[in-house]
């Protein structure tokens, strides 16, 4: 068996033999949380929540992630492919819209195995950094129904800084791309759930609103409107973040955005309202 690949870091690590790659993950699969979760778009989350699995680990790793406690090694618990499939069963169970698969790229073919055991009656999204592999995704087709990945940073200093990855914007508008040929254009039931479709994030970050508007302009040119766009202002600083990561988006670089996007004609999607930064987006952990 050779080393993994399953992440465009393409790191080698033999984790079949008990080696951590660069996402921390080894051959365990590991849970850090599952639950309903209500802070999605309306679109996933509904009046019922999303069946949220919180995978730990992570394979972009970016400096002021929200979710730090589940990048460990050690986070979550270990399951196995029934388990989760069971796991996945038991969160449709609960009556939730959506099963909502958060961070699973490093899992991406534990995560079918299990799909292929037991694919639930409610879409299953796939909530990502955004940054994969094609060849990846393509094992995710007929498995996945919704696409949510992040589009984080669009110049590649950026996207090195912030995250080591200097081939980001590259890869992830490729990754949208084989997303959106995979599941096609948005399509909603009767009750305004995404039954199918791609939907990106672009979280704007403190100290980049001309990125963020460089960012939109991108997803615009590449997608126009076949695909909707989330547009948020979440950005809450970690601990022992450097300027400008360790303050909130500001109401003024936040409604610049805003209106870039109105400038832009992008319609078909979510906004955040201005000072969402909190930390009631970040859920309680079993680290
Ligand atoms: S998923 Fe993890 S182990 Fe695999 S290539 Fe990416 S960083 Fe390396």
């Amino acid at each position: 068996m050779e080393g993994c690949a399953l992440c465009p870091r393409r790191c080698g690590a033999r984790r079949d033999l008990g080696e951590r790659g660069c996402c921390g993950a080894d051959a365990a699969v590991r849970v850090a949380r599952a639950a309903p979760h209500f802070w999605e778009e309306p679109c996933l989350s509904g009046d019922k929540g999303a069946g949220a699995v919180f995978f730990a680990g992570c394979s972009l790793g970016c400096v002021f992630c929200q979710n730090a406690a589940i990048r460990a090694p050690s986070a979550g618990r270990p399951v196995s492919v029934e388990e989760l499939a069971a796991l996945f069963g038991e969160l449709e169970a609960q009556g939730v819209h959506t099963l909502d698969l958060v961070t699973p790229t490093h899992y991406a073919d534990a995560v079918a195995a299990a799909l292929r055991l037991a694919k639930p009656g409610i879409p299953v999204v796939w909530n990502s950094g955004g940054y994969e592999r094609s060849e990846t995704l393509a094992r995710l087709s007929g498995l996945v129904d919704v696409y949510l990945p992040d589009y984080k940073f669009h110049d590649p200093a950026t996207a090195a800084m912030y995250a080591n990855a200097p081939d980001y914007p590259e890869v992830a508008l490729a990754a949208i791309a084989a997303m959106l040929a995979q599941v096609g254009e948005p399509v909603f039931d009767d009750d305004g759930i995404l039954k199918r479709g791609v939907l990106v994030r672009h979280l704007v970050l403190p100290g980049h609103a001309d990125e963020s508007m460089k960012a939109l302009k991108a997803l615009r040119r590449a997608f126009g409107d076949r695909i909707l766009v989330s547009v948020m202002s979440q950005y809450t600083p970690m601990p022992g973040m450097a300027p400008p990561l360790d303050r909130p988006v500001t109401a003024d670089e936040y409604e610049l955005v805003l209106d870039y996007a109105d400038h832009l004609g992008i319609v078909n999607g979510f906004r955040q309202e201005p000072g969402a930064a909190s930390a009631q987006f970040i859920p309680d952990f079993d680290v």
